[in-house]
């Protein structure tokens, strides 16, 4: 009886390359034990990308991962890339399979949270008086449009060679990030700050003006606009300001970066990227980090915080997630560290950082 009320869910498992395998191994232990915990039964496939792909097939993205992924409830990447793989043409890089999936599973919404652990104060680049509030923020990205997805290419010009990449935004694609966004910030601190360049770009004027339309249906959610080159100073000059943020994918991919250095942990943040269904795929933000690969040294954190993310925004499974945010802040109170943030002190490996997160559980 047990059993048959269990709710199952395939989640497809991409480990990739350099510590990939050795983060999301960390993961899938976390998720089988909060899996009994919650009575919750996963079923993990792992299919190949990046350059253990191009290893094994020849192509970074195989036809069978693709499937495999758009047949899974979720997918769990670790990260792709390495320097075996830097001197390939462009369409043969690892890096390439991470385009191509996110077009596959329809994948428009990337969230990127960007928060300040209170027992990692000292982790943060930023002066004392400018972070004594902390700050949680959480970046939404729109993933599968704009400059990135644009038409380019290289021609003759009055100068002689030279090369182009076009930005455009449809009604459509703003709509839907920008109803993803109201939402995320009405389950949130009710605040959203548009970010644009409209005093430029035509592309950013659409953006704001359909913002502003679909303002009227969130009467909750507090609404403005900041420039893009505001937003990369104010995140330095005053981070507590934001709760969430809304914008097009190159500016988001810049101003992500930006927000994740600020919090001084990179092996802590973890991100999600939707499609419709909101299922879709959830991933660390760091690479490969080739430097560490295969020595246990990697920060397991940002992977499991990802699984996190998934129970959250996937499976709705909110007690289930909430144990796993509350068991990482537990093991990092008690003062527990991976190399990353132990300054040359004593520092757990990746699978003892694992084991102490377990052991909370
Ligand atoms: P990186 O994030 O892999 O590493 C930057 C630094 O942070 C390194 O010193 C690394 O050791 C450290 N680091 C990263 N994650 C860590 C963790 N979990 N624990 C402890 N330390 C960690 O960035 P990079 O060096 O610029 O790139 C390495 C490779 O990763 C490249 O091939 C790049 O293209 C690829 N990459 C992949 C993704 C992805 O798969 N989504 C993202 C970024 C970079």
């Amino acid at each position: 009886m047990y059993e048959v009320n269990m709710k199952k869910y395939k989640i497809g498992l991409l480990k990739g390359d350099g510590i990939g395998p050795e983060i999301v191994e960390s993961a899938v232990r976390v998720l089988e034990v909060v899996g009994k915990k919650f009575d919750l039964d996963f079923a993990f496939t792992p299919y190949l990308i990046g350059g253990a792909a191009i290893d094994a097939c020849g192509e970074p993205l195989p036809k069978e991962t693709v499937e495999g992924c758009l047949n899974s409830d979720s997918v769990l990447l670790g990260a792709v890339g390495g320097p075996k793989w830097d001197t390939l043409p462009g369409n043969l890089r690892p890096e390439k399979a991470l385009l191509g999936i996110r077009a596959a599973m329809g994948l428009f919404t990337n969230l990127r949270p960007a928060k300040l652990y209170p027992a990692l104060k000292g982790e943060c680049p930023l002066r004392e008086d400018i972070v004594q509030n902390g700050f949680d923020i959480m970046i939404v990205r729109e993933l599968t449009g704009g400059i990135y997805f644009g038409e380019r290419g290289y021609r003759e010009g009055k100068y002689g060679e030279e090369a182009y990449d076009t930005e455009a935004y449809s009604r459509m694609e703003i709509e839907r990030i920008a109803r993803v966004a109201f939402e995320t910030a009405k389950k949130r601190r009710k605040k959203l700050i548009s970010i644009d360049k409209a005093n430029v770009l035509e592309t950013s004027r659409l953006w704001r003006k359909i913002v502003h339309e679909l303002a009227s249906e969130y009467p909750d959610v507090e609404v403005s606009d900041m420039l893009v080159d505001n937003a990369a100073m104010q995140l330095v000059r005053n981070p507590s300001q934001f709760d969430v943020i809304v914008t097009s994918n190159m500016f988001g991919d810049i101003l992500s970066d930006e927000a994740s250095q600020i919090t001084g942990s990179i092996g802590m943040l973890p991100s999600a990227s939707l499609n419709e269904g909101k299922r879709g795929l959830y991933e660390p933000i760091h690479g490969s980090a080739p430097d560490i690969a295969g020595q246990n040294k990697a920060n397991p954190i940002a992977t499991i915080l990802s699984a996190a993310m998934m129970l959250l925004y996937a499976f709705d499974e909110v007690e289930a997630s909430d144990a796993i945010v509350r068991a990482v802040d537990k093991v990092l109170d008690a003062g527990y560290r991976t190399a990353d943030l132990a300054h040359g002190g004593a520092a757990l490996s990746c699978t003892e950082m694992t084991d102490k997160i377990i052991e909370v559980l």
